[in-house]
């Protein structure tokens, strides 16, 4: 039976329902799968935190290489469908629960891989990141405009704060592009699978990782801002006008730059001197 039968066969019956509040769009290609589990390198020492198993199609694909794997679903609706259906399986734990409520650092987990909710994307993934897991990786299925933004640099279309949070704690790589009839039901948007290795340490040294986050985001509210202006708008940067100045020069930069044109590596030097002059007076 390929993917496709089986996903129309489970719904039928269970009598399953559809909820679009929950983002739940089914992968329904076999191919598509086989990337996502081979992109992930999973091996027989890894615990795999699945988010959002649905009927559990990635579940069992990660399951027949992974030590453990743990699928925290928040629809109670699928929850028996998931015992029933993963019940060959013993080295999948299934948790009900949302999984933005979830202590993900309890779990035990080094690797994440999803067919993601995309209306809860950004938070769930920096949600992790921020949770400070010694992770290997994350590979996800995102909306294809998230992974563009993701893997984007400075002075492109896409670049913006999630770039640089992203690529402050990991390396994105694309795996592949995923038209919508790869899904039932089929999603009003593209999709792409991308998996973001996770650096041991960060590729930048910044002295307030929080400061230099704050003025990321400052500088991208408005694009078409100049850095400056930006940053002197703010309601949560506290820094005088001259300070802001100062800092600005201090990179090289004329008066007219923008945050777009800034890389990660920028933003870590004005996070640095603004907290010097801070430091100093
Ligand atoms: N993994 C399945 C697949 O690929 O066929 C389903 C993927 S579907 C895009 C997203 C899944 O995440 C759904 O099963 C949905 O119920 C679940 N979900 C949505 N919000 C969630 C949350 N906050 N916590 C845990 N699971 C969630």
């Amino acid at each position: 039976m390929t993917i496709t039968q089986e996903t129309i066969e489970i719904i039928r019956r269970y009598e399953f329902a559809f909820q679009k509040k929950f983002g739940q769009n089914f992968l329904i290609d076999e191919h598509v799968l086989n990337k996502i589990v081979n992109a992930a390198e999973i091996c027989s020492d890894d615990v795999v935190l699945e988010i959002g198993p649905g009927i559990g199609t990635i579940t069992k694909a990660v399951a027949k290489k992974a030590g453990k794997v743990i699928a925290v679903e928040i629809d109670n609706n699928l929850i028996p469908i998931l015992k029933d259906v993963l019940k060959d399986y013993d080295n999948i734990e299934v948790i009900n629960a949302d999984v933005l409520k979830l202590d993900i650092s309890k779990l035990g987990i080094n690797k994440v891989v999803a067919n993601l909710p995309y209306y809860i994307t950004t938070p769930i993934i920096m949600g992790i990141f921020e949770a400070g897991v010694p992770l290997d990786s994350i590979t996800v299925m995102v909306q294809k405009e998230v992974a563009d933004r993701m893997k984007a640099g400075p002075g492109t279309k896409d670049y913006g704060a999630l770039s640089l949070a992203v690529q402050y704690y990991a390396d994105p790589y694309l795996v592949a592009n995923v038209p919508q009839n790869c899904f039932m039901p089929r999603p009003d948007v593209g999709s792409a699978v991308i998996r973001l290795r996770k650096y041991p340490t960060p590729p930048v040294s910044v002295k307030d990782e929080k400061l230099m986050f704050t003025l990321i985001r400052a500088s991208f509210v408005q694009r078409r801002k100049t850095l400056y202006n930006g940053l002197r708008n703010a309601q949560d940067v506290c820094f005088t006008p001259e300070e802001i100045q100062e800092a600005i020069a201090s990179l090289g930069k004329g008066e007219a730059v923008r945050g777009e044109t800034l890389s990660l590596q920028e933003f870590a030097a004005l996070s640095d001197k603004l907290g010097e002059i801070r430091g100093n007076s």
